[in-house]
């Protein structure tokens, strides 16, 4: 989008409120008010990312706190191997490593539905 300067005829950005060329106040671009509420640039943009996996958020991160040894929230997340690893190690340690999930179930909690999405389910980020 750009307009037309009324005086000179030079092209402006749609956003500038003088010309650059001639520094003559710009006139809002349509009639009526010019004023054009917000709107949804592309309509298609919004992500879901609940449905993308970030319902798992909750629940994988309130796992990781109180059963974190156990690797449950791997499980949740299609971590199998990361899973397997936690538990066993959960067992040899006696449960030791839960200090490490409470950890993991911190930082999927303080995450925001986006950047948890992208870090564990498209990212596959196994560890923290
Ligand atoms: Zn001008």
């Amino acid at each position: 989008m750009s307009r037309y300067c009324t005086k000179c005829g030079a092209i402006n950005d749609d956003v500038a409120q003088f010309c650059t060329n001639c520094q003559a106040p710009l006139t809002p671009v349509s009639g009526g008010s010019g004023y054009q509420p917000m709107q949804a640039v592309h309509p298609g943009a919004i992500t879901d990312w609940k449905a993308l996996g970030a319902d798992k958020k909750i629940t994988a991160g309130i796992c990781a706190i109180l059963v974190g040894w156990l690797g449950v929230h791997k499980f949740i997340l299609g971590y199998t191997t990361e899973g397997v690893i936690q538990l066993v190690l959960g067992i040899l340690t006696c449960g030791l490593t839960n200090i490490l999930s409470i950890v993991e179930g911190v930082i999927y909690l303080t995450k925001s539905d986006e950047e948890f999405v992208r870090t564990y389910i498209q990212n596959k980020k196994g560890w923290f």
